[in-house]
C-alpha cells in the first residue's frame, strides 16, 4: 500500500505495527498517569486488548507532519489517500470520525487494520465500522482483539 501511494507521490510510513503486551502496558499506564483513567480508555487500549497486539494493525504517518501520530494525519495528503484507497489493499480506518459510540475509540485517522479486501471494500462502500460489519454479516466467534494474558511475552 505504501508503495502504491509512493508511486502517486504520497509519502506514508508505518510508525507502529505489532506491540508486545509489555509495550502496551507501559503506554496505557502512561496515558492513565497523564490523563486519568476515563480519558485514557478513550485513546488507549488496556494491555491485552490492543489491536496492535494482533499484528493486524499499523499506525501511519507522513513527512508533512514530521512523522508524528495524531489526528493531524487525517488532513494530510497521505491521510486523505489512506481514507480513500486503503480498502483496496485490505485495510480499513478502524476508528472513524464521530463513531466513538460504536467503536469505543475517538477518531484515529492514522490507525488502520487489515481485514482483507472483501470486508474492507464492503466496510468502505457502506461507510460502516468493523463492529457493524460483523453484526450485519452475523459473524460468530470473532475476537476483534486477541486476548493475551500477562506474562505471555
Ligand atoms: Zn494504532
Amino acid at each position: 500500500m505504501c508503495e502504491a501511494a509512493s508511486a502517486e507521490g504520497i509519502d506514508i510510513v508505518s510508525t507502529t505495527a505489532y506491540r508486545s503486551y509489555a509495550f502496551q502496558k507501559d503506554l496505557y499506564e502512561y496515558y492513565v498517569s497523564t490523563k486519568g483513567q476515563e480519558e485514557a480508555d478513550k485513546v488507549s487500549a488496556k494491555p491485552g486488548s490492543s489491536e496492535h497486539q494482533t499484528g493486524l494493525c499499523a499506525d501511519l504517518s507522513t513527512s508533512e507532519i514530521d512523522y508524528v501520530n495524531g489526528s493531524a494525519f487525517g488532513d494530510t495528503a497521505a491521510g486523505r489517500w489512506v481514507a480513500e484507497h486503503c480498502h483496496e489493499y485490505g485495510f480499513i480506518v478502524r476508528y472513524p470520525d464521530g463513531l466513538e459510540g460504536i467503536t469505543g475509540y475517538t477518531y484515529e485517522p492514522w490507525h488502520v487494520r487489515y481485514v482483507g479486501t472483501v470486508a474492507a471494500g464492503e466496510i468502505h462502500n457502506e461507510n460502516i465500522t468493523l463492529e457493524e460489519y460483523i453484526e450485519e454479516n452475523n459473524i460468530q466467534n470473532v475476537d476483534i482483539v486477541e486476548p493475551q494474558s500477562e506474562g505471555g511475552e
